[in-house]
């Protein structure tokens, strides 16, 4: 581990957050304006996961630098799982592994191909011009998500914010959903351990898995090296994150905190504002230098 982190009393209490967006994926803020923003509200140390990109990082690095927070390299890989998304968070990356920035760019490329594939699908409902909407609210258009498409179908009129979207649109079922294929499981745990970094089940509770595919889950992803789980984040009740404390100490994984922020009025959490680990827990973070 190359980090120094603050020298917390209890490392429980340190203020961290694993996992947000900025401009570089589906987030609101720009690297520079996240950090900003994590500064303010007392963030010490703070992981970049931008789906399956990891552009954002040097810019997340400099801002991180003058405001005395520690940033860690991160990303959030999208992955098909028996037929479902399921997203693995890496956590202290090497953002220029050559087999990590390949895997992910070849993600990227298949998300052009979806977006297409979800604009066609909008035009059957008559919603036109919905691929230069979702690539104008993407910046320049080099990762492109169902979230630029969400915000594209707000600003048209045809949801109140990007929660009602993803009631009635762009999800199995509803106008412009497209089926995708993305990385394998063990592509993604590969392409993050190969890097240096530590593979985590993001927002295990939101899957639609029944227990016995879900302790699948579990225990593929602990065979094939994965090493964590996000027990607390924006996408978990209180009782979710009871239950994937228990999970994690069963099972020999780690747990993570992360609020999953997307931009101010878009996340359950803001930055940093989440609840504590359950006791009993091994944080991810519990051998990164500086914080035991
Ligand atoms: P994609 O990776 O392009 O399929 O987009 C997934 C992203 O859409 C997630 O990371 C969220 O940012 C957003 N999203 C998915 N479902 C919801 C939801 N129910 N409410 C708000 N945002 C959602
Ligand atoms: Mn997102
Ligand atoms: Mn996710
Ligand atoms: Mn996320």
């Amino acid at each position: 581990m190359m980090h120094t982190l603050p020298r917390a009393t209890d490392r429980f209490m340190l203020n961290i957050d694993l996992h947000c967006h900025s401009t570089a994926s589906d987030g609101l803020l720009t690297p520079a304006q996240l950090l900003e923003h994590a500064a303010a509200r007392g963030v010490e140390v703070l992981a970049l996961t931008d789906h399956d990109e990891v552009s954002g990082l040097d810019e997340a690095r400099r801002t991180a630098a003058e405001h005395g927070i520690t940033l860690i390299n991160g990303v959030e890989i999208s992955v098909s799982w028996r037929g479902q998304t399921v997203h693995i968070v890496g956590l202290d990356i090497d953002p220029e592994h050559p087999e990590l920035v390949k895997g992910l760019m070849s993600i990227r490329d298949g998300r052009t191909v979806r977006a297409r594939n979800i604009a066609a699908q909008l035009d059957k409902f008559g919603i036109h011009g919905s691929f230069e909407g979702a690539c104008r609210s993407a910046g320049d258009g080099h990762l492109i998500g169902r979230m630029h498409f969400a915000r594209f179908l707000v600003e048209q009129g045809y949801a109140k914010d990007v929660k009602a979207v993803f009631r009635h649109y762009l999800v199995k079922g509803k106008p412009g959903y497209a089926p995708h294929h993305w990385a394998s499981l063990g592509d993604a745990v590969g392409w993050i351990r190969n890097s240096g970094g530590r593979a985590v089940i993001a927002h295990p509770g939101r899957y639609k898995l029944s227990k016995s595919q879900l302790e699948d889950l579990l225990l593929e992803f602990r065979t094939l090296g994965g090493e964590a789980i996000e027990v607390v984040t924006g996408s978990h009740t209180p009782e979710q994150s009871l239950l994937f404390a228990r999970h994690s100490q069963r099972l020999g994984l780690l747990a993570s905190r992360g609020s999953d922020f997307h931009g101010p009025g878009e996340s359950y959490f803001d930055l940093g504002r989440m609840p504590e680990l359950p006791s009993g827990c091994t944080p991810v973070w519990h051998d990164w230098k500086g914080t035991a």
